[in-house]
């Protein structure tokens, strides 16, 4: 039986010079190693009767849906901050969008489905290793409640792709509001384009800020705050998580506020805010303490292509882009401020709780405690009679700076958190059950996702299938799931993750 997806295709109704047309490229021998059964049925695919062979066939490029208008989207980049004037879709190819039950669209875009007019050098192909990460990586945070591009399936391709080394190939079916990034506007902004950039722009204020009235005059200048607002958002999520994304360029930056391409990324274990995973960014550029300024100044990229479209003399454009980027600095740090007192169980902010927040920060970086689990045992320790005794062992695990006086000042903090929790919420237990559902038991750490793309290349998926277990409530305590909560060890450690394009 085949399968039928209810593609709307936007994207490709919109003018030629947005995309190429091109077919995947079949692969060798597809087999599905998971379909996300619960996402399809949010996006009204229906799979009632179709067989795994026809899941793989359709999710490797193999068999093209009916009604799929494949196309590889056209883009531009800064990359490590050097512009890329051309680079497009090398190897993902968006088979169409189609709407959810609320009238929402979604593409749906295979990664890994062979080359296309944009390819440059590149084959195409995706290992299975890359491709696993992005499905552990964006299924996770989207557990955890953060904005990201989704997973529907992944096929092997029964191909060998060639790398640093032979590695076994895959398929990746992301699903996201849209692939459109900053860099699809540097595109036609550096053409000179300005019809094609105004079209893009209607496109998006439809699909994306459908509240942004389009008959104002300043709906363009709307739309990029609105942008910016998400995006500011977006990152103050990443950085009360731990999250590192690892290549913010500007074409991995989407113009929806979700988190996209998950190549090098990993969460922060032990706290060190100039921590860098990304074997490719040896001068630091995205680590994890630049990201709110590097969002801004991928925006800053942003409103490079947009002035044109802003009210006003090209000065007052450049004025009014400069404020919006100001006010992008001070929503970054409110929202960051914000998830830091929800992690800390104080809803109101009030004065004092940056340097508060500032204060504990600045511990776990010395002591090198490990966030996660840092913030995880606090909520434990909401009343001043509780015992401390399980945030204090994170002092005995291996590799943390243990001092007299980094447990005297925790302890102080600690005096002073409980009293200003115990003057602001009225009981101990419910800031207690509060913290839980924002300071996650479980991450997808680095250590784990790496055993997990280990087991899967010689051929068993048992510990991928597990960790996305784990991942999928990551704010309860299964005891099942337990020792996915603990640090690596030193010998487990992943200090470096390789994008493995
Ligand atoms: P990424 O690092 O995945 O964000 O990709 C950056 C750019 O390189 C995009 O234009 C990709 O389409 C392209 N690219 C990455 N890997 C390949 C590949 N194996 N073949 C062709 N193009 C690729
Ligand atoms: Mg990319």
């Amino acid at each position: 039986m085949s399968l039928h997806i209810p593609f709307r295709n936007a994207y490709a109704s919109l003018p030629d010079t947005f995309f190429a047309r091109v077919l995947p490229t079949a692969v060798k021998k597809p087999v599905l190693i998971r379909f996300n059964q619960a996402l399809a049925t949010e996006l009204g695919i229906s799979t009632d009767g179709v067989d795994e062979q026809t899941l793989a066939e359709v999710f490797s490029g193999n068999r093209v849906p009916d009604n799929a208008e494949p196309l590889a989207m056209a883009y531009s980049g800064h990359q490590f901050g050097h512009l890329n004037p051309q680079l497009g879709d090398g190897r993902a190819i968006l088979l169409g969008d189609v709407a959810d039950g609320r009238g929402r669209l979604w593409d749906i875009q295979l990664k890994g489905a062979g080359t296309t007019p944009f390819s440059r050098m590149g084959d195409g192909r995706c290992p299975l290793g890359p491709a696993l990460r992005e499905y552990i990586m964006c299924e996770a945070m989207h557990a955890l409640g953060i904005p990201t591009t989704r997973a529907l399936a992944v096929v092997s391709s029964g191909e060998r792709v060639v790398r640093e080394q032979l590695e076994p190939g895959a398929v990746f079916t992301r699903v996201a509001s849209s692939h459109i990034r900053v860099g699809t506007f540097q595109y036609f902004a550096l053409r000179r384009d300005a019809d094609a950039l105004r079209t893009l722009a209607d496109h998006v204020l439809e699909r994306h800020y459908p509240a942004i009235d389009r008959q104002r005059d300043d709906r363009y200048l709307q739309l990029f705050r609105a942008i910016c607002q998400r995006q500011a958002e977006l990152i103050a999520r990443w950085m009360n998580t731990g999250f590192i994304h690892g290549v913010m360029n500007t074409d991995n930056m989407t113009i929806s506020g979700e988190t996209i391409d998950y190549g090098p990324c990993a969460f922060i274990d032990a706290y060190h805010p100039q921590t860098v995973y990304s074997a490719i960014d040896r001068n630091g550029r995205y680590a994890y303490q630049n990201q709110p300024a590097i969002g801004q100044w991928n925006l800053a990229r942003l409103a490079e292509t947009l002035l044109s479209l802003f009210p006003g003399t090209e000065k007052q454009a450049v004025e009014q882009a400069t404020a919006v980027l100001q006010d992008y600095a001070q929503w970054q740090q409110q929202a960051w401020q914000q998830g830091m007192n929800h992690k800390l169980g104080l809803s109101q902010v009030q004065e004092g709780d940056q340097e508060r927040a500032e204060q504990l920060l600045a511990l776990l970086d010395q002591a090198g405690l490990d966030f996660t689990l840092f913030f995880r045992r606090l909520c434990a320790v909401t009343s001043n009679d509780s015992d401390r005794h399980e945030v204090f062992a994170l002092f005995e695990l291996p590799d943390v700076h243990r001092s007299a006086r980094l447990e005297e000042d925790l302890h102080h903090w600690l005096d002073d958190w409980q009293a200003a929790l115990a003057a602001r919420e009225s009981s101990p237990q419910a800031a207690t059950q509060r913290m839980k559902s924002v300071n996650p038991a479980v991450i997808p750490r680095n250590h784990r996702v790496a055993e997990a793309i280990a087991a899967a290349e010689t051929g068993d998926f048992s510990v991928f299938e597990r960790l996305l277990s784990a991942l999928a409530n990551p704010y309860d305590d299964a005891a099942e799931f337990s020792a996915y909560q603990t640090p690596p060890l030193p010998q487990e450690q992943v200090l470096r993750t390789f994008c493995g394009t």
